[in-house]
C-alpha cells in the first residue's frame, strides 16, 4: 500500500451534541491530514453541521456526509426525536437506544457501496465491531470520555468499593490508580450501584471494544499521562490520544457554529468581553442537555448577583416554564453591563477563547472539561450525571484546577427537580474562584500553564499530531495486510 493510498474513514457519532461535535471535529481534523472523511448521519443531525462541512469543502478537504432516516415512529418516539436532547423521559431514553440499533441495516448498505478502510464509531454503535470484521475493515471507539474517567469506572467496577459502605455519603478511595481519588456512593451513575438495562449495555460496548482496532481519545498525553499508561498498560487498550479536537476550529465562524447556530450574534458577544478586564468574567454554562429546574435557576440568578462578578450565563428554559418565570424581578436590567444572559445555545469555545474570561461553572461533560483547560481557565465544578462526576474529581484532585460547587447526588436524568447547590454556596464559590487569594492565582497559574501545553500539543510535532500521524499509518498497514490477504484467498481460490 504506497503512503500515496488516500484511506476512506467513514465517522458515525452517537446522536447527542455531546458525541456528535467532537467526532466532526475529528472527522475534519482526519480529512485536513489528508484522508477522505465521510460522517453518517439523520437528517436534522446533519442540518447542525452541513455549512461547516460545505466550508470544510470549499478549502480542498475530502469530506461529506451520508444521510440515513431514524426509525422515530418504529419505536414509538415522535417524529423529529433524532437527537438525546429532545427526549423528556427515560422510556423516550430506552426507545432511542433501540431505533439506534435498527440502524445496522442501512449503515452496512453504505458500508458495501461505499467500502471504507476504517470505521470510527461512537461506543453506543458496539455492533459495529462485529460488522467491520465482517467486511475486514478496522473499527475505532470513541467513547467521548478520556483516559482518566474510562480508568475510574473501569476500578470502581472492578473493585467494587461502595459495596460494605455505610451511607451513601462516606467517603471512600478508588483502588489501583495512580492518584488517591476519593467518591461516595451517592455519585456513582445508577447502572454502576444496581444492575439496569444500562448495566447490560455497558458490558456489550465492553465486550467489543476489547475486540475492535482500537479506541481514540479526545485528550492529550500531557494531561494525563499516567492515566494514558494506566488505560494501555492495566486495562489492555490501543489507545490513541489525538486531542483536544476543539482546537482545529480556529477561525470566528467555525468557533460560533460549532454543534449549531449560536442564539447570540458572535460579534456582539465577543464586544461585550472586548469591555471586560483580562480574567474577570465567569462563564456558566451546563452543556448541551442538562436543564435545572426553576427554583434552581433562580439561585443561581441570586448566587451570581450576590457575588458581583461579570457572568456570561447560557439558560436553558425548563421545560415546564418556557415563559421563563424564574428569574428574580428586574433580573435582567440590573445585571446589563455586568451579566450577559444566552438563551439555549451559546458559542462556548468563542467565549472560552476570550482574555476576558477567568472561570468557568460548568457540569463537567468531557469536551466542556477539555475546551477549558484548552482555554487556559480555573472551574467551578458542578456535575450532574455520566462520568461528569469523575471529571469533576480530575479537575479538582488531579489537576487541581478547580473547586466544587458543592452537588453530591448523580442524578439519573438530565433536568433534577430539585435544588441542588443553593444561593449562598454559589456566592461564596464564584468570589472564591474569581478572587486573587493565594490558592486561586495558584490555580489559575497552573491552568495557564496547562492551556499552553495543549495549544502546543497539536501543532506539527505535538504529541497528539504525532499520535494521529501513528494512527494513520497503523490504519494503512491493516488495510495493506487485508489487501494481500484477500488477494491470497482469490487465488487460492482459483
Ligand atoms: N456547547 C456549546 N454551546 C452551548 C452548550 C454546549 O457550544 O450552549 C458545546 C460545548 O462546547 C461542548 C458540547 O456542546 O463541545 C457539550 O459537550 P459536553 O461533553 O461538555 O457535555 P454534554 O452536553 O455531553 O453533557
Amino acid at each position: 500500500m504506497g503512503s500515496d493510498y488516500q484511506l476512506h474513514i467513514f465517522f458515525f457519532p452517537f446522536m447527542a451534541h455531546g458525541h456528535s461535535i467532537p467526532i466532526i471535529d475529528m472527522a475534519r481534523l482526519f480529512a485536513a491530514r489528508g484522508t477522505k472523511s465521510t460522517i453518517i448521519t439523520t437528517p436534522l443531525n446533519a442540518y447542525f453541521f452541513s455549512d461547516t462541512l460545505d466550508r470544510d469543502r470549499q478549502k480542498g478537504l475530502d469530506i461529506s456526509l451520508q444521510v440515513i432516516q431514524f426509525p422515530s415512529a418504529q419505536v414509538g418516539l415522535p417524529e423529529g426525536c433524532e437527537s438525546v436532547e429532545s427526549i423528556t423521559t427515560i422510556d423516550m431514553l430506552v426507545n432511542f437506544f433501540e431505533a439506534t440499533t435498527k440502524l445496522q441495516q442501512p449503515f452496512e448498505q453504505l458500508l458495501k457501496k461505499h467500502q471504507p478502510d476504517c470505521i470510527i464509531s461512537d461506543m453506543f454503535f458496539h455492533w459495529t465491531t462485529e460488522l467491520a470484521s465482517k467486511h475486514g475493515i478496522a473499527r475505532l471507539v470513541f467513547h467521548g470520555m478520556s483516559y482518566f474517567p474510562l480508568s475510574l469506572f473501569e476500578n470502581i467496577k472492578r473493585y467494587a468499593p461502595y459495596e460494605n459502605i455505610a451511607s451513601d455519603s462516606d467517603v471512600f478511595v478508588v483502588p489501583g490508580l495512580p492518584d488517591q481519588i476519593e467518591m461516595t456512593k451517592a455519585q456513582l451513575p445508577d447502572h454502576i450501584v444496581a444492575r439496569n438495562a444500562i448495566s447490560d449495555m455497558m458490558e456489550v460496548i465492553n465486550e467489543t471494544e476489547l475486540k475492535s482496532f482500537g479506541i481514540v481519545v479526545n485528550t492529550f498525553y500531557e494531561l494525563e499521562p499516567a492515566y494514558a499508561e494506566y488505560y494501555k498498560n492495566e486495562m489492555g487498550r490501543r489507545a490513541w490520544n489525538i486531542g483536544p479536537v476543539s482546537l482545529y476550529n480556529i477561525n470566528i465562524v467555525d468557533k460560533a457554529t460549532r454543534g449549531q447556530k449560536s442564539s447570540i450574534d458572535e460579534h456582539c458577544c465577543l464586544q461585550w468581553l472586548d469591555d471586560k478586564k483580562p480574567n474577570s468574567v465567569l462563564y456558566v454554562c451546563y452543556g448541551s442537555c442538562s436543564r435545572f429546574s426553576s427554583n434552581q435557576l433562580l439561585e443561581i440568578a441570586m448566587g451570581l448577583e450576590a457575588s458581583e462578578i461579570p457572568f456570561i450565563w447560557v439558560i436553558k428554559t425548563p421545560r415546564n416554564n418556557e415563559k421563563e418565570q424564574f428569574l428574580p424581578t428586574g433580573f435582567e436590567q440590573r445585571m446589563k453591563g455586568t451579566g450577559l444572559l444566552i438563551r439555549d445555545w451559546a458559542p462556548q469555545v468563542l467565549i472560552l477563547d476570550h482574555p476576558a474570561i477567568g472561570g468557568f461553572m460548568t457540569h463537567c461533560g468531557w469536551n466542556s472539561t477539555l475546551e477549558g483547560v484548552s482555554a487556559g481557565v480555573t472551574f467551578i465544578t458542578w456535575p450532574v450525571f455520566a462520568d461528569q462526576f469523575n471529571n469533576e474529581k480530575f479537575i479538582t484532585q488531579v489537576l487541581k484546577i478547580g473547586i466544587s460547587a458543592g452537588n453530591e447526588v448523580w442524578n439519573s436524568w438530565v433536568e433534577p427537580e430539585n435544588v441542588m447547590v443553593k444561593r449562598e454556596m454559589i456566592e461564596k464559590v464564584v468570589t472564591q474562584l474569581m478572587s486573587h487569594g493565594e490558592e486561586a492565582d495558584e490555580m489559575r497559574n497552573r491552568a495557564k500553564e496547562l492551556g499552553e501545553i495543549a495549544k502546543r500539543t497539536v501543532e506539527e510535532g505535538g504529541s497528539s499530531y504525532t499520535n494521529l500521524t501513528d494512527l494513520i499509518e497503523k490504519l494503512r498497514e491493516h488495510k495493506s495486510i487485508h489487501t494481500s490477504q484477500r488477494s491470497k484467498e482469490k487465488a487460492i481460490n482459483k
